[in-house]
């Protein structure tokens, strides 16, 4: 489903991504890992077209997407929820759902009550303000707000960044739920144990490039991984 080859980024001198290689496949959940600064980031921004790459080239579903404008990388099909959750605080849960709707208006309806059933909690407030809802369902609201746009592969970057353990478990629950109902995953994680746990390939991201790759399953048995990312 998407392929990048080669992928180069940079801020200016700072060289952020050096050369990646990555295929997801649809119906996978794929993490990327990695310490902080690696180029995990920068790789989702990558493909949602908000940071131009270098050089490399990356295709979804076979087409190129390198030029292609942030706002048409959703149209074809990627969303991204970014880190930090940058949800609308002003804005209640129901216009946040809606901002996330602004090129799938037909379907509204369908996909708001897929993303009620998901978290039902935002059903009761819809109109509460965004700003006052915990960190949990804020990360909740970015991610339904993703949906609304009834992406095929969604990009999650850090989900339970700052979120209570009992909160980041129900998100990651909630990702293999929303994996299971067809959206393919591209995840960048922190917690490295338990993106490897629900991810059915990983990447690890060392200083720009990938150092390892492999079944999450393997890569959590993987004396390198334990010693470097699990604290094992
Ligand atoms: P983290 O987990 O800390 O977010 P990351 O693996 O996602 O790390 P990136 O955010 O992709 O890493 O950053 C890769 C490199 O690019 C780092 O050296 C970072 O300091 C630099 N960088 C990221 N964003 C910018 C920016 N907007 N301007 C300048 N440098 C940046």
């Amino acid at each position: 489903m998407l392929t990048l080859r080669a992928v180069h980024a940079s801020y200016g001198p700072i060289k952020a991504v050096r050369g990646i290689d990555l295929e997801v496949h649809k119906g996978e959940i794929v993490c990327l890992i990695g310490g902080n600064g690696a180029g995990k980031t920068t790789t989702l921004m990558a493909v949602s077209g908000i940071v131009k790459p270098d050089a490399g080239s990356l295709f979804f579903k076979g087409e190129c997407l390198n030029g292609v404008p942030a706002h048409e990388v959703v149209r074809r099909g990627i969303c991204q929820v970014p880190e930090g959750r940058r949800i609308f605080p002003a804005l209640t849960v129901q216009e946040n759902l809606e901002m996330g709707a602004f090129l799938r208006t037909k379907d509204f309806s369908r996909n708001r009550e897929r993303v009620f059933t998901l978290f039902p909690v935002l059903k009761d407030r819809k109109n509460q303000l965004g700003g006052t809802l915990s960190g949990g369902e804020q990360q909740m609201l970015a991610v339904g707000r993703a949906l609304m746009a009834n992406p095929s592969l969604l990009l999650l970057d850090e989900p339970s960044l700052g979120l209570a353990p009992i909160m980041a478990s129900k998100i990651f629950r909630t990702i293999r739920e929303i994996n299971e109902e067809g959206v393919t995953i591209l995840l960048v994680e922190q917690n490295a144990k338990a993106a490897l746990k629900l991810s059915h390939r990983g990447y690890v991201i060392e200083n720009g490039t990938i150092a390892l790759q492999g079944r999450g399953a393997d890569l959590l048995e993987n004396e390198e991984v334990k010693r470097a990312y699990l604290g094992e």
